[in-house]
């Protein structure tokens, strides 16, 4: 296997990261038979904890059936497998050690090639001087393979992010490298390449000739409650937009690569992010949450850790435009909002209306793709309304994932998806260094004007509310029909059923 006599040393394990991501997503691997019984797992931190006081410390994050044996010995085995290194960060003698540890690992196990993973979980000021001390007391060079995942931020902005580059580059190798955006590892976004691919119907209309308008949202029903302070030089722009969303849209918009190698992949993603012209400061519309309209939720300046004042972005709506043959004139809206009326991530593709004849009034076309919650992609289609009626109504096409495939269907978290990718060499689903520079480039001149000094006042909207008045015709401005749910027939599953006097 794969995996067979990996170590994988966690850094930062007393931290946050760690006890509700990383443990968690190693024990769904191995409870689910992914990740071998011979891998060993370290926790390394400076925190003054034992083998014990670790296990104690991720045990209530590990999900499992309490009533099933299986899961129960699964989680003994788990535990068994952990175990804690103390160290500082910036000193030699405690990667000598992990070392010495690692070794004695290997020599126990008779592998001839020591094979290791290395996940910083830890904040960005001491990633470069963990991965140099990694690389110059911890690296197996010629008897074995070690690589390396990082976790966002990678960067602040351009400079900051190639600034990171710099320092890593010499001593990690972009083989040896995993920046995780754990969006990929998300199921729907994993389904993006097959559905796209593989399906002849979407593959021929994916383009400016069918497709009106495309929105991909994130939306969140909780503010900051209580860490503004960490959210405010961050902004929803940062936080989620020039990372998980950007990257849902590549996968969503590049041309098909030559091969679903992972480097023809990300060739492809880079391209497209190319093709994205710079952020026209008039195709944005951005907010900051307000008092809840019954006063029952704090606005976000009602946060004392937030700095008085501020003009952090909470809500943000930006339209791009893709200039190649196959997206030209088709407006991208990217969303991303705190403190909405609901949590859920989805794409929305909007298609070309009938031009002419009886059904030139009928509502576009439109496929949704949920990616949380609940996993669904809906087709929304016009139909005859069934029976006597003449009138067609919107329908749809329901692949709702809880309901087509059984519940003991394993889905791996995103988290677990992408470590199971990490130990198979498989760098399709990170994040490749000119990506992130890309990326970086399209943000950073808009994130300037927002921070600089004639950056614009965020719009207050109400928290709980869809967000800023001006959103709908923001969406309207950039291609979105919003078609009322009046004229749609969803209610057909209520036990009522259809209202014939309505037709
Ligand atoms: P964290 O809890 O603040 O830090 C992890 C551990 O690092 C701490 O337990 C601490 O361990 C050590 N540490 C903290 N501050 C340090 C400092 N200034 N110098 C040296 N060591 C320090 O962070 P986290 O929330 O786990 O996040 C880790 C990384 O993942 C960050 O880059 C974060 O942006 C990213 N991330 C986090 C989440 C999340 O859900 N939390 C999600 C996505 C990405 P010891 O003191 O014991 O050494
Ligand atoms: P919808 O609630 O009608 O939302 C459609 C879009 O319209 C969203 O992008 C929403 O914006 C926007 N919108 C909502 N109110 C608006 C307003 N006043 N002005 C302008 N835009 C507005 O839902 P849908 O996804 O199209 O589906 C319709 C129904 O089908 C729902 O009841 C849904 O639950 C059901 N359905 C669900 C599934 C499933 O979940 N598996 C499958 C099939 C059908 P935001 O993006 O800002 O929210």
């Amino acid at each position: 296997r794969f995996d067979e006599n990996t170590v994988i040393v966690v850094f930062g394990a007393s931290g946050d990261l760690a006890k509700k991501k990383t443990f968690p997503a190693l024990f769904g691997l191995y409870r689910e038979g992914r990740l071998a019984g011979s891998t060993k797992i370290i926790g390394f931190a400076r925190s003054d904890l034992s083998d014990q006081g670790l296990r104690e410390r991720i045990t209530p994050f590990l999900s499992y059936d309490k009533t099933k044996q299986a899961h129960v010995k699964a989680l003994e085995e788990f535990l068994a497998l952990c175990s804690y290194h103390r160290s500082a960060y910036d000193k030699p003698d405690g990667f000598e050690a992990l070392e010495k540890k690692v070794d004695e690992l290997d020599a126990a196990s008779g592998v001839a090639q020591s094979h290791r993973l290395y996940y910083l979980a830890l904040p960005p000021s001491v990633f470069t001087v963990v991965a140099t001390n990694l690389k110059k007391y911890c690296y197996p060079g010629s008897k074995g393979h070690a690589r390396l995942i990082v976790e966002k931020p990678f960067g602040h902005d351009l400079d900051s992010s190639r600034q990171l580059q710099r320092d890593l580059a010499p001593l990690w190798s972009e083989d040896e490298l995993f920046r995780i955006d754990h969006y990929l590892g998300k199921e729907m976004v994993k389904n993006l390449i097959p559905v796209r691919f593989s399906n002849t119907c979407l593959g021929s209309s994916w383009n400016n000739r069918y497709i009106d308008s495309i929105q991909i949202t994130f939306k969140e029903t909780f503010g900051t409650e209580g860490r503004g302070g960490y959210f405010d030089s961050i902004g929803i722009i940062r936080d989620v937009m020039q990372n998980h969303l950007l990257q849902v849209l590549t996968l969503l918009l590049m041309d098909k690569p030559k091969d679903f190698g992972s480097e023809s992949i990300r060739d492809e993603k880079v391209k497209l992010l190319k093709a994205i012209e710079p952020i026209d400061v008039h195709d944005i519309l951005v907010g900051q949450y307000s008092r809840s309209a019954d006063g029952s939720k704090p606005a976000y300046l009602d946060d004392d850790t937030v700095t008085p004042n501020s003009r952090a972005i909470t809500f943000a709506a930006i339209a791009l435009k893709v200039h190649n043959d196959t997206w030209d004139g088709v407006p991208v809206i990217l969303k991303a909002g705190k403190a909405l009326d609901e949590s859920k991530v989805e794409i929305r593709i909007q298609f070309k209306p009938v031009h002419t004849g009886i059904y030139e009034n009928s509502a576009r076309n439109e496929l949704v793709i949920r990616i949380q919650p609940d996993e669904a992609m809906y087709l929304k289609m016009n139909i005859k309304v069934p029976g006597v009626a003449n009138q067609v109504s919107i329908s749809e096409l329901d692949l709702t994932y809880k309901d087509r495939y059984s519940s003991e269907f394993y889905i791996p978290q995103a988290y677990e998806s992408l470590i199971k990718d990490c130990l198979e060499d498989d760098h399709s689903n990170f994040v490749r260094d000119d990506e992130l520079d890309v990326s970086w480039k399209l943000f950073t001149p808009l994130l300037q004007y927002l921070e600089g000094p004639n950056g614009p006042q965020p719009a207050l909207y109400p928290y709980g509310s869809r967000g800023p008045d001006g959103l709908a015709d923001f969406v309207k401005k950039h291609g979105y029909v919003y078609e009322p749910r009046d004229r749609y027939q969803w209610p057909l599953a209520t036990p009522e059923g259809i209202n014939p006097s309505k037709f």
